[in-house]
């Protein structure tokens, strides 16, 4: 029972830091969010020591009886939020729970139509060097360079001409909801399955802050650890039609014994999604990123050569447009890391610039709306991007002085973690 800082300093090190970073810096990477204690708590219990594999009362395994409990309480619980029919709460990540879907849904070789991973889609829905992409014959669909927006008429065009297996509406980088009724429909027009993948925006369906994709879609995945705040993972939803053959994909299909305590940090990570206290920080999240958008497409903002995609946002995200500006996405990434706000670069659409540089920044404000930030807070926070993303090269250690300080009270005005600093 020798405590982690006492067996292995170096890594007790590490995640202490890790614990400051996360204190004193401001979070802005869409996909991220603070877990509750208590989630941490079940993720860091006795549950890693058991093996379960199989599911609830069908188990490969003795001495799953208490297991079996929290992972049904995850799947009910789970099934009650979203209002789905089936639900499997095993998939490691976001990635494993896509995986599982699609070989669930079409065999390799078949077409897929998704999202361009250079117009906001993720490695998982057709990305050639991803399984997606190696094993599927990929065809993808992309935004409007206007409007910004997915363009539905391209999606219904390429939809008629391949005739997919499956179409995939979801995103990664994308600030505003999609049409799932006219996925929908284009779906049943080609006979397609329609996969929606909810892993950014989970946490606003769950609010009632965004159609909720389990009406329309055949099966919809999600992780559980962006806007839904809970532990890092994935789960898997779906019409009842498709349990069969979505849990023989999980296991046996890709994975072995189910991580019984991340199963039970979902279950009670589910509980808080169902709270009003929740459904208040989501609308604190749309709120801030609303203000961001706001504040970045200001008249001094563009004059700077600073715009938003699509103008604005509905969702927990904004993506910056730094094509006009002298800023490419990874000197501004790093002027806001210097500041202590962390943002990723990210391409815009038919982006001028390489991919490891880019000319955009995708900014999120789930972390923050977690930590308590109000619309005041985010006004200031909104000020402090701006004010950097436009400050005249070169960026001097006096500049950054400045905003540093601001970023630090609003840091220190909404405590992180408190007392679990050693
Ligand atoms: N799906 C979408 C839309 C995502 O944005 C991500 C992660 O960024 C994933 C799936 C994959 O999740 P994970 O990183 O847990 O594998």
């Amino acid at each position: 029972n020798t405590p982690l800082h006492e067996l292995d300093p170096a890594v007790a090190a590490a995640l202490d830091a890790e614990l400051e970073r996360q204190q004193t810096t401001l979070e802005m990477i869409a996909s991220e969010n603070f877990a509750p204690v208590a989630v941490m708590e079940a993720q860091g219990s006795v549950a890693t020591n058991k093996y379960a594999e199989g599911y609830p009362g069908r188990r490969y395994y003795g001495g799953c009886e208490h297991v079996d409990v929290a992972e049904q309480i995850a799947i009910d619980r789970v099934k009650e939020l979203f209002g789905a029919e089936y639900a499997n709460v095993q998939p490691h990540s976001g990635a494993s729970a896509n995986q599982a879907a699609l070989f669930a849904l079409a065999q390799p070789g078949d077409t897929i139509l998704g999202l361009d991973l250079a117009h906001g889609g993720h490695l998982t829905h057709g990305m050639r060097l991803n399984f997606s992409g190696k094993q599927f014959k990929v065809v993808p669909y992309h935004v409007d360079s206007a409007t910004g927006l997915v363009d539905m008429a391209e999606v219904e065009k390429l939809a008629k001409e391949h005739r997919p297996k499956v179409i995939i509406a979801g995103w990664s980088a994308y600030p505003r909801q999609l049409d799932f009724a006219e996925f929908r429909r284009i779906a049943d027009a080609v006979e397609a399955y329609l996969w929606v993948d909810m892993a950014h925006f989970a946490g606003l369906v769950a609010a009632g802050l965004h159609p909720n994709p389990v009406e329309y879609a055949d099966v919809v995945t999600s992780t559980t650890h962006k806007t839904l705040g809970g532990p890092r993972g994935g789960i898997i939803l779906a019409k009842k039609d498709f349990a069969k053959k979505l849990n023989s994909s999980v296991f046996p299909g890709f994975q072995g014994g189910p991580l019984e305590h991340v199963i039970a940090a979902k279950a009670v990570s589910f509980k808080v999604a169902a709270s009003e206290e929740f459904k208040e920080r989501q609308r604190r999240t749309v709120e801030g990123a609303r203000i961001l958008a706001d504040r970045l497409t200001a008249a001094d903002a563009r004059e700077a050569g600073v715009n938003v995609l699509s103008g604005g946002t509905d969702v927990h995200l904004i993506l910056v447009d730094l094509r006009e500006s002298e800023l490419d996405g990874q000197q501004a990434e790093d002027r806001l890391h210097e500041v202590g706000i962390t943002v990723n670069r990210n391409a815009v659409p038919n982006d001028p610039r390489p991919p490891m540089v880019t000319s955009g920044l995708r900014i999120g404000t789930p972390a923050l709306a977690t930590r308590g930030f109000t619309a005041e807070d985010f006004t200031e926070v909104a000020d402090v991007i701006a004010e950097t993303l436009k400050a005249p090269s070169p960026f001097g250690a006096a500049d950054a002085d400045a905003l540093k300080a601001r970023v630090k009270s609003l840091a220190d005005k909404h405590p992180l973690y408190p007392g679990l600093n050693k």
